[in-house]
């Protein structure tokens, strides 16, 4: 506590990032990177924009990424919206649509960064717990509520709702915003960014962090109906009006515009967490059936947090929360064959000395 500080501050509760650590030799599986680097042709369209013109601000409208994005979606641009992450994204969404004075929804067991977004708006919250096998259950939302938010594929879970599910509930709640994080969707079976036609209160937000392999360019998006991108546009203009910086802008959209590669590096990333699945159960793991590019799994002999830290030992990182629901659970992101490789036989010595 400092004299100095406004009075939130020191009632903040900030969210903590995975661990990025120094050591090159670390197996990182632990913040759902993508194991494979980014589209080539992104890193020469970053390569190219790094000149003289540096000196000049970008578009503070991003149009040339909006319209990339636009394009792979089949919509108008004036239906997206880009941020410095999809963190940034989801910022403006809880400042902007999701503070009202009803409570808004969100499972219990999720995205930990809600809650601390929530402190910092002054929005209120209601979390609903997941079901008995760790689902979001979306008639558990069909209660009076000032918005609903959810990741789609969930994390830590990696699990999904169907669209049948999710259509049920929009048709009953109309009158606040409904919100899906599809951070993971590239992963998943179905990704849900056509029904903003049909729903005005839709809001689908992605981002290229995981699905391709741009976490460092920090470039995040939402699709939804002009009126609610209106309103992400105006807190935006109200907070910073470059959040895309000149590389981002050039490398995100040639990223997007390489369909050929985001596919190939999916369709290695799924394959390799069928692999996965299949060697951790034959190691008496439980794990969750994933729509994303981590699974999430437990060890009936075993605490999740000595293995985690047998783990380590042997130079390998991955996820332990403390949720006391999910506190025997280790997420696991899905890394190259040959790391996938690396984990197996450190688990085998662990489970199997
Ligand atoms: N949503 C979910 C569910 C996530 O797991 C993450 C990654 N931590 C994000 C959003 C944010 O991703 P980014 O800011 O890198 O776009």
């Amino acid at each position: 506590m400092s004299e100095f500080w406004s009075e939130i501050v020191s009632e903040l509760t900030p969210y903590v990032p995975g661990e990025q650590p120094r050591d090159q030799n670390i197996i990182k599986l632990n913040t759902n990177e993508n194991p494979y680097g980014p589209s080539p042709a992104a890193l020469a369209a970053i390569r190219a924009e790094s000149q003289d013109t540096l000196r000049l601000y970008p578009d503070p409208q991003a149009l040339t990424l909006k319209q990339a994005l636009a394009k792979a979606h089949n919509l108008e641009p004036d239906r997206v919206f880009v941020g410095n992450g999809s963190d940034e994204v989801l910022a403006h969404i809880f400042n902007g649509l999701l503070k009202h004075p009803k409570p808004i929804l969100f499972p219990d067991i999720s995205y930990s960064f809600y809650p601390v977004y929530c402190k910092l708006y002054g929005v209120e919250f209601k979390p609903v717990a997941l079901n008995e096998d760790f689902e979001i259950d979306l008639d558990e939302y069909d209660r009076d509520n000032g918005g609903i938010i959810f990741p789609n594929p969930n994390a830590p879970t990696g699990l999904s709702v169907t669209r049948a599910a999710l259509k049920n509930l929009l048709e009953r709640n109309r009158r606040s915003v409904v919100v899906v994080d599809e951070a993971y969707s590239a992963f998943a079976d179905d990704s849900f960014v056509d029904l903003i036609n049909d729903y005005p209160n839709l809001l689908i937000v992605q981002t290229l962090s995981k699905s391709h392999a741009l976490a460092g360019l920090r470039v995040g998006f939402a699709f939804a109906s002009p009126r609610l991108i209106e309103a992400l546009e105006r807190i935006k203009n109200s907070f910073n009006s470059y959040p895309i910086d000149r590389l981002a802008l050039a490398g995100a959209s040639a990223a997007v515009e390489d369909e050929a590669y985001f596919r190939t590096i999916r369709d290695r990333v799924i394959e390799t967490r069928t692999r996965t699945i299949k060697n951790l159960k034959d190691l008496d793991f439980d794990v969750l059936p994933s729509q994303t590019n981590f699974v999430f799994v437990t060890h009936g002999r075993m605490a999740a947090s000595n293995i985690a830290q047998a783990l380590r030992q042997r130079s390998i990182i991955v996820r332990h929360f403390d949720h006391p629901r999910t506190a025997n659970y280790l997420r696991i992101t899905i890394g190259t064959d040959q790391e996938i490789d690396a984990l197996i036989g450190a688990l085998r010595e662990i489970l199997e000395p």
